[in-house]
């Protein structure tokens, strides 16, 4: 095929953060772009079902408790009760924002978008099932799967009944439940169990394994195990699923431990699925693995040269941060130009407290035999963390007792995902720029959550030079 034989130089199909990066690279760059979307709004699952609306439910509940936790609000008197749906509903008004913004980024970079299921026919063509019966077939040079994941749905759970959420569809619940069932402790299940019970909703998060997050460094998956329990959430450790019987009133979840557990609903958090099942992978030569994900190099490209993969259906680590910078690494590859294969995405956490964290844990570098100190911050011991009132919460440095370089930053508090890019910025640094000592020589704006850094170095500063006479 000539390259004139092309309608676009490059068709992504997935109007999430993954294609959108991809779309908007492509088009700076010149290249001829379409988008196609099963959806006819722009923005994805990120900002239809995930990231987004998740966010802005849990900043609505975050300034209903600072609210409620005010002295005006209690010399009120009142106890005004809000809803979830009340809630929920408050919260989505930023999608229709954010797909107004994208599509106005679309416009300007005449990036065409096609609203329709696409599959493959060939490695250069795809065809698009358009609104009432009528399809497209487009031909490109280089095509990108950009199209996520959605919740993994065991068969033998009805997701029909009105009883039975997963975390797309618990956006459309209407009730507010007094008890909730959230199976599975992953990222997802423990943001949810933080909103709901920040809402007064008792919650039983059930865990598969014996520790919440056992990707965390332990000391913050234990503030966080703390602060969820603190907040009425029952956190039951290594339990399995056996079944899930949904009545008109009410829900029983049976585990393997023989625990029968009874709530007005249940919210399923396990897993997810790449959606790979309806783009004809087989007239490729392409496979999925048995979780629907794609198999890429470190230039993003499948087994078909042409063809590139980026975000949710590539697996790890499934965040829309990282399914930003692949989808413009893919059009450094497309363009020749040296691209970064992401392996660094700081973690961000958003329970009530959040948690992020960069780098190594407390475990990995012992397991490392690396010798390294900790520095420890606790936000109630800084100004700006008893002026805002956000006293729960510390701040981690690891790093090297010799060298003095940054090799890990955890973070657990209010704006923990904000605050890691401070130590995130240090760690990049070369050579000596990369040193504890940076916090204690530089000066910050006083009060911010930066004193949390100065406080940290010097804490594990202390303990090296600590006087062993
Ligand atoms: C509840 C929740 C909270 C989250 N919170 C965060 C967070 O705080 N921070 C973070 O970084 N990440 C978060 N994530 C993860 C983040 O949302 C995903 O990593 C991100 O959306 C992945 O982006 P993507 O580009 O792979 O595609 P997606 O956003 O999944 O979008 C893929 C698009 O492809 C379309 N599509 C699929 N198949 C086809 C087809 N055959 N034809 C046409 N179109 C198709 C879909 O309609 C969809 O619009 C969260 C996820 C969930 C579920």
């Amino acid at each position: 095929m000539r390259m004139n034989d092309f309608h676009y130089d490059v068709l992504i199909i997935g109007a999430g953060p993954a294609g959108e990066a991809a779309a908007m690279a492509a088009a700076k760059n010149e290249l001829q772009v379409a988008v196609v979307d099963a959806r006819s709004a722009l923005g994805g699952n990120c900002t239809h079902k995930g990231t987004i609306p998740s966010k802005s439910l849990r900043q609505t509940i975050k300034r209903l408790i600072k609210f409620r936790n005010s002295a005006v609000y209690k010399q009120l008197g009142q106890k005004p009760h809000f809803t979830y749906p009340q809630l929920r509903d408050a919260a989505l008004q930023v999608i229709p924002k954010q797909v107004e913004m994208r599509t106005d980024y679309f416009n300007k970079n005449r990036i065409r978008y096609f609203p329709g299921w696409a599959e493959f026919v060939s490695a250069n063509e795809v065809t698009i099932a358009l609104e009432a019966g009528v399809s497209e077939t487009i031909r490109a040079k280089h095509i990108v799967i950009a199209t996520g994941s959605r919740p993994y749905q065991p068969q033998e759970i009805d997701f029909q009944h009105e009883r039975i959420y997963d975390s797309d569809s618990v956006l459309d619940m209407q009730h507010t439940p007094r008890t909730l069932i959230i199976y599975g402790a992953g990222v997802i299940g423990c943001e949810y169990a933080s909103i709901f019970a920040a809402l007064g909703v008792k919650v039983d998060l059930i865990n598969s394994r014996d520790r919440l997050l056992s990707f965390l460094d332990d000391e913050i998956s234990d503030a966080l195990s703390y602060q969820l329990r603190d907040h009425g959430v029952m956190v039951r450790h290594n339990e399995n699923f056996v079944a899930c019987d949904a009545h008109e009133n009410g829900v029983e979840l049976v585990l393997e431990s023989g625990k029968k557990i009874k709530a007005d609903a249940m919210l399923w958090c396990n897993g997810r699925t790449g959606n790979t099942d309806k783009l004809s992978l087989d007239a490729l030569g392409l496979s999925a693995n048995h979780r629907g994900q794609l198999k890429v190099n470190n230039k993003y490209q499948t087994d078909v040269e042409n063809i590139y993969a980026a975000g949710d259906v590539i697996g790890w680590p499934s965040l829309a941060s990282a399914s930003y910078d692949q989808g413009r690494a893919i059009v450094d590859v497309i363009m020749g130009r040296e691209s970064r294969f992401i392996l660094d995405a700081p973690t961000g956490i958003y329970t009530l407290p959040e948690i992020s964290s960069i780098g190594q844990n407390e475990r990995e570098l012992t397991a490392a035999k690396i010798p390294y100190e900790v520095g420890r911050a606790f936000f109630k011991d800084t100004a700006r963390g008893q002026i805002s009132g956000e006293e729960e919460g510390m701040l981690k440095i690891l790093f090297h007792a010799d060298n003095l370089q940054i090799l890990g930053i955890h973070c657990f508090g209010a704006e923990a995902s904000e605050i890691i890019h401070i130590g995130q910025a240090i760690m990049s640094q070369q050579g000596s720029a990369n040193s504890v000592e940076y916090f204690v020589n530089t000066t910050f704006n006083y009060p911010t959550m930066a004193e949390a850094y100065r406080v940290a170095a010097l804490n594990g500063l202390n303990r090296i030079h600590r006087n062993i006479d």
